[in-house]
């Protein structure tokens, strides 16, 4: 029987990871989600499997050392998967130091609960127990759009360019330092752009298909030229399970899913397949408007899964043209949802990014 102990369960891809771990294995797991509930956070993304005997959940804040120190203890993990985190670019903009306070200082906290946890007196692990981070592809910086053929890989050097970015580079610098330094089974993945259901409509695609649905203007940064590879969240759920179970420790993989797209081209499709699916003629390219650029805007992210496809069989299964109705059918069907999350500290922000539109 195997306990996960998964921080940030509360938002998107956690609370995917969640239901997929549960959906695979039962009532042959333990699975532990810690979450702070911020405003990224929402239990009622995890409705389904909230009465399920494997799930507990644990409202606590991971940057609390004295608080993990005791819950780990207490629940003595074997595989710890830190999704916890500070996530949006445009918000790391405007308030850094948050970032840095979980990104950085929460993933310490959880690296030194780990330890004292499973580590023996001799400096020695369990050889199955894992710690794995969740990291981005926004750490490696940008590639041009002219040079398609350039790929982000294990070994490229880290080069954030956002507040968001830099965080998550330290916490992978971190958890990379833990596993050289006192021998800690560690891994880190990074992944490129998820998309799915429960994501949170500030992130670009719930964004987009949300405005159409309610006709508003859809906001695309600068030239809406910038290249983002987009991976069905399924998809990187499996990955990091495959990762936990048979990564070897002390790893990085990418996980990108073979399926770069411009932000306008993204916006297009969403706009063509919410109309077909509405039925709603009102909704057109007409509603989309270019707004000054985000700061700093990285150009292009591209990333080369070779690694994780050539060392656990892993490859990415929902085409794009699959995963992008999956998700606009799940927004259609889950306004309720949207409306929970949307309301209240939400609309200051929005205003506060692009104005009453
Ligand atoms: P999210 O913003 O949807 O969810 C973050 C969750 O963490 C929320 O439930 C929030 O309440 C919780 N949280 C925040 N601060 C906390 C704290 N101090 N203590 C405990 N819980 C806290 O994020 P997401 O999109 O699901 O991303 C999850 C992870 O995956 C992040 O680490 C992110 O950097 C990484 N990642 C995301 C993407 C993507 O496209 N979304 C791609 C690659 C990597």
């Amino acid at each position: 029987m195997k306990t996960y102990l998964i921080t940030g369960g509360a938002g998107f891809i956690g609370s995917n990871f969640i239901r997929y771990v549960l959906e695979k294995y039962g009532d042959g797991v333990k699975v532990v989600n810690v979450d702070a509930l911020t405003y990224a956070g929402n239990l009622k993304s995890l409705q389904e499997v909230e009465n399920s005997p494997s799930y507990n959940f644990m409202h606590a804040n991971i940057c609390d050392r004295a608080e993990m120190r005791d819950l780990f203890k207490r629940v003595k993990p074997d595989y710890v998967v830190n999704f916890a985190a500070e996530s949006h670019v445009d918000r790391s903009i405007e308030t850094p130091a948050v970032f840095e306070e979980t990104n950085v200082g929460g993933t310490i906290s959880l690296l030194d609960a780990f330890r004292a946890v499973w580590e023996r007196e001799d400096g020695v692990y369990p050889n199955d127990v894992r710690f794995l981070q969740v990291g981005t592809d926004e750490v490696y910086g940008s590639l041009p759009l002219d040079d398609p053929g350039a790929f982000f890989r294990e070994d490229t050097p880290l080069c954030p360019h956002s507040p968001y970015s830099a965080s998550k580079a330290s916490a992978d610098m971190f958890v990379r330092a833990y596993g050289d330094t006192y021998g800690m089974p560690i891994n880190i993945t990074r992944c490129s752009n998820n998309y799915g259901p429960y994501q949170f409509p500030e992130k670009l695609i719930p964004l987009m298909i949300n405005n159409a649905l309610h006709r508003k203007q859809l906001p695309v940064y600068g030239d809406g030229l910038n290249v983002r590879d987009w991976l069905y969240v399924g998809d990187h759920c499996k990955a990091i399970d495959l990762v936990l179970r048979k990564g070897r420790p002390g790893e990085v993989y990418n996980i990108g899913g073979h399926n770069e797209r411009s932000n306008i081209d993204v916006v297009k499709t969403i706009v063509a397949e919410v109309r077909r699916w509405t039925a709603d003629d009102a909704i057109g390219d007409s509603l989309i408007t270019y707004v000054a650029d985000r700061k700093g805007h990285d150009r292009r992210y591209g990333i080369a899964p070779d690694k994780i496809e050539a060392e656990l069989g892993w490859h990415p299964e929902t085409s794009f043209a699959e995963g992008i109705v999956k998700t606009i059918r799940w927004y259609l069907d889950n306004r309720a949802w949207v409306e929970d999350v949307t309301s209240g500290a939400y609309q200051s922000y929005y205003q506060d990014m692009y104005g009453r539109r």
